[in-house]
């Protein structure tokens, strides 16, 4: 397949925006030595935009590369604003298909928190896919009520029945998202009465709020509403819903299977325009936005100023690993201990526990969220130290 064709909808006409050469292939994996995190994979990110549909995505991307096994933790689930909304979704889900007493299927289950949800709160019964699944990990009420198979889902589990298919951030991890959903449609086949339910990131935050710390290499797709919407009429659905959710962040599609064979809709004149707009515009800002931090960090590289992050996330990780003077970042905070000991992927951050910064004194702290601001500034002055406090 060229590079260049859009996963989608398969026309060429499509435009690069960035390349980043070099970024870790999995961004939430830390290790245990500096050498080894110096030595993680690594992986291209090319980005392309298509003109004709919205989509965008990464035409480097080499799945071979990434494996997704029982290491793999998806950190968004410890949020607890995350799993706020989790839980107001299953509510609208039970809710609008009156999911009771209900067969649920739940493909990229993950550890099975939301599925554990749409089962407890329409006493459905449950069945998850999910190839980093570990059972022991589970602690649910609801566990009980449902299995998870230690698997990626495909058409061999076909005779499974389902009321409800949700699938939720798995989309943008899949190179053919066309053979991917055309095979959950011909999974469902004739039972007309089933919902399916995706959830992904919204494209128009990376290139219209410039979440540019929220590109990783697991992300090979990223869905505008067009690009989802023809993709789910192309494979064979009718789109119910679909909306923008977590702030912006987001997008999330309710469709049924349709009768008739998959049409795609060429999206509306007015959205193709903001796309085009907002990826035109993209390349350019992505580049002030780098050269504003290379020059941060590079001054206070230079003037010895002791720096260190705060967030040993994704978007700390891609932080890091895009910027050449990131080298002036000594240290990353974070409040999680499974982190903390541990070596940021590709440039070899040691992850340290707050109270380390008593001794150590920084000068400098880059906030990687700016929604824990107050809650770092307490953290602070708890442990007698002044820094100057950067968000980025
Ligand atoms: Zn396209």
């Amino acid at each position: 397949m060229d590079p260049r064709q859009c996963p989608v909808c398969g026309t060429l006409n499509t435009t690069d925006l960035i390349d980043i050469v070099e970024m870790p292939i999995y961004c939430n994996r830390l290790w245990d030595s500096r050498d080894k995190a110096l030595a993680a994979p690594k992986g291209r990110i090319r980005l392309r935009a298509c003109k004709k549909c919205g989509h965008v995505f990464n035409s480097a991307f080499d799945p071979s590369l990434l494996d997704y096994d029982q290491q793999y933790e998806n950190s968004l689930h410890f949020s607890s604003r995350f799993q706020r909304y989790a839980k107001q979704l299953a509510q609208r889900l039970v809710q609008d298909y009156d999911l009771h007493d209900k067969d649920v299927i739940d493909i990229g289950c993950g550890k099975g928190d939301f599925l554990a949800l749409l089962c407890e709160l329409g006493q459905n019964r449950g069945l998850g896919f999910d190839p980093s699944y570990e059972n022991n990990r589970v602690n649910h009420n609801a566990a009980s009520r449902f299995t998870v198979i230690n698997d990626y889902f495909s058409e061999r589990y076909h005779h499974y029945p389902a009321d409800l298919i949700c699938c939720r951030h798995v989309l943008e991890h899949i190179q053919h998202p066309q053979a991917f959903l055309q095979s959950v449609r011909r999974t469902i086949g004739k039972r007309l009465g089933c919902i399916v339910f995706f959830e992904v990131p919204d494209v128009f935050y990376t290139v219209k709020d410039m979440g540019i710390w929220d590109l990783i290499y697991e992300h090979c797709g990223y869905f505008s509403m067009m690009s989802l919407f023809h993709l789910f009429r192309a494979c064979g659905f009718d789109v119910l819903d679909l909306q923008s959710s977590f702030q912006g962040q987001f997008l999330c599609i309710d469709a049924k299977p349709d009768v008739a064979a998959g049409i795609a809709a060429d999206p509306g004149d007015e959205e193709m325009m903001d796309f085009h707009e907002y990826t035109c515009a993209f390349t350019n800002k992505y580049q002030e936005k780098i050269n504003y931090w290379e020059t941060e960090l590079g001054f206070l590289g230079q003037n010895s100023r002791k720096t260190v992050i705060w967030g040993g996330g994704s978007k700390g990780v891609t932080f890091l690993n895009v910027l050449k003077n990131s080298k002036y970042v000594e240290y990353v905070v974070d409040i999680n201990p499974h982190k903390q000991g541990r070596f940021v992927p590709g440039t070899g951050q040691k992850i340290v526990p707050p109270e380390f910064l008593a001794d150590f004194q920084p000068e400098a702290i880059l906030i990687m969220n700016a929604n824990y601001l107050e809650e770092i500034k307490n953290r602070t002055e708890q442990l007698n130290i002044t820094p100057t406090f950067m968000a980025v």
